[in-house]
């Protein structure tokens, strides 16, 4: 009696176990999609038409525009903002950190897709492949064609993001961007096309595709602030904070004049950025106000202008005071200067920042 109850018992246990496993391992990946603007929100007047309005669509409508994205994914949605990004603020980036960091500290989702405009996505980007601590997956995506556009982008532009986000294998890659099947490091991505539908570019290179509905990588992410498998974690800790150091780009140029640079210094900035030619070099303009700068406690940084090639410490340049950039872009490098500015105003300090 007591080894038939026992029997039936294991029996009913395991078929509750045989159940569970089922369900797990039927059980869809959980995908937030967190949706800020953009063209992938836009719609034109005609299918045609170049001239469009972009953050007119709801994330509800854009997710009904996409077929199958429920087969891939269980998904839930977040209207963040609807805006286009070159008006993307503060606000929004601290508001989507904190948002993020959430939904995996919660364990309310297993991945993160953010639609945003194309303009700024590489910034946006950035600044959260800096600040979030999760090896949960986020993907950005947007589009280049607006939703009422013919042969939009969007859509499958979506549907690939959810299924990157959702896969095992993107576990550990840190911030990702996905467009035109294409999958790059935040650490790298680069916008280099105003209007192509393959627009967005990395010095290095993508670190993978999506084929048949799954990310395929090619190449590991090599920098310190993204991780290999699992074991993301980043130094910027911004929790607390409810603003950023305010940092400004000052371009040099043929003839350029102090003015700008005067104005940002008159603006109270914690930091400059010089988008410099060349090698990150700058006017003589420019460097008389550098020097005021500094002498005022504003870090100044040198970048170049020049997408490929990056800026050494002393090719024709040089000051031990004035840190440079490597391989950052003038816009990623201000990005970064200001998460230093969080820990540190040191120019060595926020040097050996840019050389991790
Ligand atoms: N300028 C708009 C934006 O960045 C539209 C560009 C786009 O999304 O492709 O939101």
């Amino acid at each position: 009696m007591k080894k038939v109850f026992i029997s039936a018992l294991i029996r009913s246990n395991l078929i509750v176990l045989l159940f569970l496993c089922g369900v797990t391992a039927f059980a869809k990946p959980r995908i937030t999609i967190i949706a800020t603007g953009g063209t992938i929100a836009g719609a034109a007047g005609s299918s045609v038409n170049d001239s469009y309005k972009p953050a007119q669509l709801s994330v509800e409508q854009i997710v009904a525009s996409v077929p199958g994205i429920d087969v891939i994914a269980e998904i839930n949605t977040i209207q963040l903002a609807n805006i286009a990004s070159q008006n993307i603020t503060e606000d929004v980036w601290l508001t989507l950190r904190k948002t993020i960091d959430y939904l995996f500290s919660n364990n309310l989702a297993d991945g993160v897709v953010v639609t945003h405009g194309t303009d700024t996505m590489e910034e946006t980007a950035y600044f959260l492949y800096l600040t979030l601590s999760h090896s949960c997956p986020v993907v950005i995506t947007g589009s280049m064609r607006p939703s009422t556009s013919l042969s939009a982008d969007g859509p499958m532009n979506l549907y690939n993001a959810v299924a990157t986000a959702a896969s095992s294998e993107s576990k550990g890659k840190g911030v990702m961007v996905e467009m035109n099947a294409t999958i790059f490091s935040a650490a790298d991505v680069y916008k280099g096309n105003t209007v192509a539908v393959d627009a967005f570019e990395s010095v290095y290179g993508p670190i993978g595709y999506v084929r048949n509905g799954e990310p395929k990588y090619v190449r590991n992410i090599s920098s310190v602030f993204a991780a290999e498998k699992y074991n993301y974690r980043p130094p910027f800790d911004i929790k607390e904070l409810k603003t950023l150091p305010k940092v400004e780009i000052v371009a040099s140029y043929a003839f350029a004049s102090a003015e700008p640079i005067r104005a940002v210094i008159a603006s109270k900035a914690a930091g400059i950025v010089i988008a410099g030619v060349g090698h990150g070099n700058y006017d003589r303009a420019i460097s008389a106000e550098i020097d005021n700068a500094v002498s005022k406690g504003i870090s100044v940084v040198r970048s170049s202008r020049i997408p490929k090639g990056g800026v050494d410490k002393n090719a024709e340049e040089y000051s031990e005071k004035v840190p440079v950039c490597y391989n950052h872009s003038p816009q990623t490098a201000r990005i970064l200067l200001m998460l230093a500015l969080t820990q540190t105003s040191k120019p060595k300090d926020i040097q050996n920042l840019f050389e991790q």
